[in-house]
């Protein structure tokens, strides 16, 4: 098992504003489950904080 390679991010659509936490490195971002748009990272996430 890797430790400390994972780093949590906010993925967002761009079209319709659905956001999921992806965590990076990932083999491919995912795509929106409302609309099928290919969605892109909104904003790192601090680690450790409000879990
Ligand atoms: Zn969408």
């Amino acid at each position: 098992m890797e430790r400390g390679k994972m780093e949590p991010v906010e993925a967002k659509c761009p079209k319709c504003g659905y956001t999921e936490i992806v965590y990076i490195p990932v083999e491919e971002f995912p795509k929106c489950p409302r609309c099928g748009t290919q969605m892109v990272i909104n904003e790192l996430l601090d680690e450790g904080k409000s879990y």
